[in-house]
């Protein structure tokens, strides 16, 4: 993989971008690659975590390795700093073991959303995240009963998953409304699943559902023997429940200074330039943010427009501007939904189009689009140097540009940068 050349930005504007999932990651990129801006992503972790493969991983633990990927190659000039971000002021950052404000000129808001385990997990470090995944396929594998409550999108991916692996466990999707996934799909699509749900043995029970608790919700997963009641007084036994019930926004950070800027779902309101409204240089795009469903296609379209309109901004006063603000327009719903490997159904958004079984496997089921997300962050899954963080080596004139901008960005000496790049600061 060729390596571009790194470049000093250190006097041109800040942008800080607080969160490195798929929004973050590709709004920091597209701004960085431009070249005209000092760029630093603020993550709590030091790996990406691609939660598309999440589900498959807490059946097969092993595929978790293909879902942590190094931050280290995805910026050329910029650099990435694992750190929580606690509070968002309209001056600065403040981080949770820094008492200075990191000051700066655009901000991007992109601290996605949380799920229980397995679709998503509040582990910080990579080697407990391979722990609790094993932990999880463990309560899969010894569970006769198993019941998904949710028949969303991941309940069912879920449910696709553990057959694949387990062709007799008896598994039961519960769900709320007479149709799975969401209303307003093709029936030809909602055929073809309750078709292939039923071939491969996955009991459906539609228009039925139990009371989630938040606490049920936030974990995930309860593995105890229990004999659910459903709302139509049917018994269903479980040993073990997965609760597949929603994403839940993340915005502390920002509420303290812009509670007046957050929607009644709990999620950041944004103008059509998806900035934050009266803010001019502050954006927000991805799961946190009131635009549309939460999904990683919708993040990535709105970050590169986020990305878009902070170099329009930059180019405001020029007289041949480069980039111009563009409103951002929502996308067309493309669902594909695998179950395993093998199965699966897809919609287009264009015709309403249904494919079935091999094309959804072809195009996502086989590798759960991990190929793709390694070379977003301009990684090689098949580069064995990639898999174990911090052993990409930067050429030292390389590394000494890239600490020259993250020692601008932070005010700190470049000793104490140095160590942040390395270790980043604690979270808590
Ligand atoms: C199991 C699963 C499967 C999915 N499959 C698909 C799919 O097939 N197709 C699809 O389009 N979508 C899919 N999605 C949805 C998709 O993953 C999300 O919509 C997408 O990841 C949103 O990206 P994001 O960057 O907005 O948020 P996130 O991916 O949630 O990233 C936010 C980041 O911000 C960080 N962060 C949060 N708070 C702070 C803080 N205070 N300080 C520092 N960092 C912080 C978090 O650690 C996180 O890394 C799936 C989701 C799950 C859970």
């Amino acid at each position: 993989m060729g390596e571009a050349q790194s470049k000093v930005v250190s006097h041109y504007p800040t942008v800080l971008v607080i969160g490195g999932g798929a929004a973050g990651t590709t709004v920091a990129r597209e701004l960085d690659e431009s070249g005209r801006l000092n760029v630093l992503l603020i993550e709590q972790r030091n790996f990406y975590f691609h939660h598309i493969g999440a589900l498959r991983s807490a059946v097969q633990p092993e595929f978790i390795k293909k879902c942590i990927i190094p931050y280290d190659m995805l910026l050329t000039n910029g650099n990435s700093l694992k750190a929580k971000v606690k509070e968002i002021t309209p001056e600065g950052v403040l981080l949770n073991a820094k008492v200075l404000p990191i000051a700066y000129d655009y901000l991007v808001l992109a601290t996605g959303s949380t799920y229980g385990a397995p679709a998503k997990t509040k582990i910080m470090e990579k080697t407990k995240l391979a722990s609790e995944y094993k932990g999880i396929s463990m309560k899969i594998k010894v569970a006769e009963d198993i019941v998904i409550m949710g028949g969303g999108v991941l309940g069912v991916e879920l449910a696709g998953e553990i057959r694949e692996v387990y062709p007799d466990k008896n598994i039961t999707i519960l769900s709320r409304g007479y149709k799975l996934l969401e209303p307003g799909c093709s029936k030809d699509l909602y055929d073809d699943l309750d078709y292939q749900l039923k071939e491969l043995n996955i009991k459906v029970m539609k228009g039925e559902s139990c009371e989630v608790t938040p606490e049920q919700k936030e974990a995930g997963h309860l593995a105890e023997k229990k004999t659910w009641v459903t709302s139509k007084g049917t018994e269903v036994k479980a040993d073990l429940t997965f609760f597949c019930v929603g994403m839940t926004p993340v915005i502390n950070p920002f509420t303290k200074h812009f509670g007046n800027h957050v929607s009644e779902n709990g999620r950041v309101l944004v103008n059509e330039y998806l900035q934050v409204e009266d803010q001019e240089k502050i954006f927000a795009c991805g799961d946190c943010a009131e635009i549309e469903s939460m999904t990683h296609s919708n993040a990535f379209e709105q970050a590169k427009c986020v990305a878009n309109n902070i170099l329009a901004l930059e180019d405001k006063d020029k007289e041949e501007p480069e980039f111009e603000m563009i409103s951002y327009e929502k996308q067309n719903k493309l669902l594909m939904i695998p179950l395993g490997t093998e199965h699966g159904v897809t919609q287009f958004p264009f015709l309403e189009m249904v494919v079935g079984e091999k094309m959804t496997s072809a195009v996502k089921g086989e590798d759960l689009l991990v190929s793709k997300a390694w070379s977003a962050l301009r990684n090689d899954v098949d580069d064995p140097k990639s898999i174990e963080l911090g052993t990409i080596e930067n050429t030292e004139g390389r590394h000494r540009i890239k600490l020259a901008n993250i020692t601008a960005i932070l005010d700190v000496l470049p000793e104490v940068a140095e160590g942040l790049m390395l270790h980043g600061l604690p979270v808590y």
